[in-house]
């Protein structure tokens, strides 16, 4: 038994594309990781209006309540 087969046995694929976050095409290195500019825009909007559901300064508040007691 001989290692002859290690010539190019390494062969690493592209990067593998992900799917599109949004619509779940395949994604395209322009708009990367999102298959085209309308599905990049979309989750960007997203991200802005789901910012309003952080609970940012929550934590703040109630120290601020308890020092008042
Ligand atoms: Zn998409």
């Amino acid at each position: 038994m001989t290692d002859k087969t290690i010539s190019s046995a390494k062969v690493e694929p592209l990067r593998k594309a992900r799917p599109c976050p949004e619509c779940g095409k395949p994604s395209v290195r322009e708009n990367y990781p999102f298959c085209s500019d309308r599905c990049r825009t979309l989750d960007l909007s997203r991200w802005l209006n789901g910012s309003y559901a952080i609970p940012v300064a929550d934590d703040e508040r109630k120290a601020d309540d308890e020092d008042n007691y």
